[in-house]
Formats: structure tokens, sequence, C-alpha cells
């Protein structure tokens, strides 16, 4: 047997403030940046690196005539095999004429035990 202590890579846990679904390593909540201080009392919030090695953003616009469109924000993420790991409509709305909307998304990777 070996002793494992550490948290595991990948695994998630809701966030006590806004609900959202969160890696269990995270020292604060990515999306309503409370500090999440359980367990270990000599975590420090600044010390976990994070690379974004994944950033986009584009503005989908209206074409200026006709109706109001309606959008969904689809997020798919798929393992080295093309498998289907987790699918997730992360929003809808509509855009009128003159209107326009940017959608951003980030992938953020970190180790679950901090620096080495
Ligand atoms: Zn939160």
């Amino acid at each position: 047997m070996k002793p494992s202590r550490g948290p595991v890579a990948g695994e998630s846990r809701t966030c006590p403030h806004c609900k959202a679904t969160i890696l269990k390593s995270a020292v604060s909540c990515p999306l309503c940046q409370h500090v999440l201080r359980f367990g270990s009392a000599g975590a420090d919030p600044g010390s976990s690196p994070t690379t974004c090695p994944l950033a986009v953003q584009a503005t989908v616009q209206h074409a200026g005539t006709g109706d109001a469109l309606e959008y969904s924000v689809l997020m798919e993420v798929h393992d080295e095999t093309g498998k289907l790991i987790s699918r997730h409509a992360v929003g809808v709305g509509a855009i009128n004429r003159t209107e326009k909307r940017t959608f951003s998304v980030r992938v953020e990777l970190s180790s679950p035990v901090g620096p080495l």
C-alpha cells in the first residue's frame, strides 16, 4: 500500500459560495473569487502557479437586419482519443439588431499539489 494523501488530479467539489463546480485543489473559486480555506492550514492563495495555454475571445454581431437571434454557448471537453468527457451549455441569450456579444474561453492549468 502506498500512502496517498494529496488531492487526486481532476477531483471536483462545489463552491460553498456560488455552487459552481470547481477543482478540489483550488485555493480560491475562479468564478466568485472567494478564498476557500479548507483543510490545509498552510495553504497560501498565491503559491499555486497557473498557466493559461488557451485563451480565445471573439465578438459576434447581429447582421443588422431581421429579427433578434438566439445563441447557445456550448463547451465540450474531449480526451486524446476524441471521447467526449463533458458537454455543457454555459450560457444562452439573444442578440438584437444593434447588439453584439463577446465570448471568451480560458483553459487554466495548475498542479493539484502546488509548486514543487
Ligand atoms: Zn464560487
